[in-house]
């Protein structure tokens, strides 16, 4: 197990600024997408952030 602080990330916003969209690590762009696993399938997490944005949204 190790940390990692990406250089993309903007934390006020929990913004990619490489992707251009939420962070959500191993997302399609993300520098952590070929090179790393996740206990949670980044599409599992994909799904969950959309959903909650669709809440926020109240779509
Ligand atoms: S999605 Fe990946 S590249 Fe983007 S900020 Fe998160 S960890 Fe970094």
């Amino acid at each position: 197990m190790s940390s990692f602080c990406c250089p993309h990330f903007q934390m006020e916003t929990d913004f990619c600024m490489r992707t251009q969209a939420d962070c959500v690590p191993g997302r399609p762009g993300c520098v952590l997408r070929n090179n790393s696993v996740f206990a949670i399938p980044v599409e599992q997490r994909l799904k969950e952030k959309e959903a909650e944005a669709a809440r926020r949204t109240g779509e």
